[in-house]
């Protein structure tokens, strides 16, 4: 107990490393009725994978979380190398929101194959958008989730809507595979100043960090937008466009106004409709996502999760 609030003090979850030490851990709380959260991440924790954590908490009896960078997704000229690190910062994280469990395996655990032999692919949702620059990323993630699904059996499995595409996937398998996983979708945690939290941001130095504002900012710009009326996808992502292309550190990647459920492309912004509108740039180094949802409403009001 603390001495001075009387509170206990968080434990430091257990770290397990391998698939059967998870499974039968899991098992013996199953066995009692516990129902399972899991989190997967690759590691380096922000607050957004805090707020997923602290959501399956509330949630579910045993949280597990897994730590794993997962080479798939990485194509040889990205930055698997230099994927920001610190597990000892990272379990001390997790203990704050009274995570059980971090499952940390190494790649020949996850991959007795490599290069990996089996892998799932996902069509439809997982085309355009990120797969334009990053055409092996949703494989690789597809790959990893089934994996950990199949390791962790029924559970809730929670995402964050930062990956708005890679979630969409992710549902589409769970659904098609008829996996006994209920998927939940968590909201994008900021910075005050509006940037998406991102593990990649540690990579920015000041004037980048700056810059990143960028991709919050155009979002906010289309939003306007619509606001004073614009009903056209490409209008709507040409005034995103705008703000980005002003920002010389920013490199725009794409713009993408999709429909929020298929993913499809929209022409015409209609009323009723959830749009996504994603975002990719490099800012620096490191390569940045964002993305907003909003709808119009029959009277013409505009609701949005975008809260920069
Ligand atoms: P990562 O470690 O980057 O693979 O992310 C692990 C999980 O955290 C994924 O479901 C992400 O969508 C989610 N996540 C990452 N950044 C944020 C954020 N800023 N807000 C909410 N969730 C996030």
């Amino acid at each position: 107990m603390s001495p001075i609030t009387g509170a206990a003090a968080p434990s430091t979850p257990a770290v397990v490393r391998t698939i059967l030490e998870l499974r039968s851990r899991l098992a013996e709380r199953r066995g009692s009725g516990q129902t399972v959260g899991l989190v997967p991440t690759m590691g380096y924790f922000h607050d957004g994978h805090l707020s997923l954590m602290a959501t399956a908490r509330a949630a579910c009896d045993i949280v597990v979380v897994s730590h794993f960078v997962n080479p798939l997704q990485f194509a040889p000229s990205e930055d698997l190398a230099t994927y920001p690190r610190d597990f000892t910062r990272d379990l001390s994280m997790a203990a704050t929101v009274g995570v059980d469990l971090v499952f940390h395996p190494d790649r020949a655990e996850m991959y007795p194959t490599w290069p990996a032999t089996t892998t799932v692919r996902v069509s439809g949702v997982s085309e355009g958008l990120e797969s334009a620059s990053r055409p092996h990323f949703f494989e690789g993630v597809a790959t990893v989730v089934a994996k950990l699904l199949a390791i962790v059996g029924p559970c809730v499995a929670y995402f964050g809507t930062k990956d708005y595409q890679q979630l969409a996937v992710v549902r589409r398998m769970v659904d098609d595979l008829r996996l006994p996983v209920e998927v939940v979708g968590c909201p994008i945690v900021r910075e005050p100043d509006g940037l998406a939290m991102s593990s990649r941001n540690v990579h920015l130095n000041e004037l980048e960090r700056q810059a990143a504002l960028a991709l919050s900012r155009g979002l906010a710009a289309g939003l306007d937008a619509v606001r004073r009326g614009e009903r056209s996808a490409a209008g709507l992502a040409a005034a995103v466009e705008a703000t980005i292309r002003a920002e010389p550190l920013a490199e725009l990647d794409y713009v993408a106004v999709v429909d929020g459920h298929d993913l499809r492309a929209v022409n015409t912004i209609e009323a009723g409709r959830l749009m996504l509108v994603a975002i990719a740039a490099k800012v620096g180094r490191p390569r940045l996502i964002d993305n907003c949802t909003f709808e119009i409403s029959a009277s013409g009001s505009v609701a949005t999760d975008l809260v920069a």
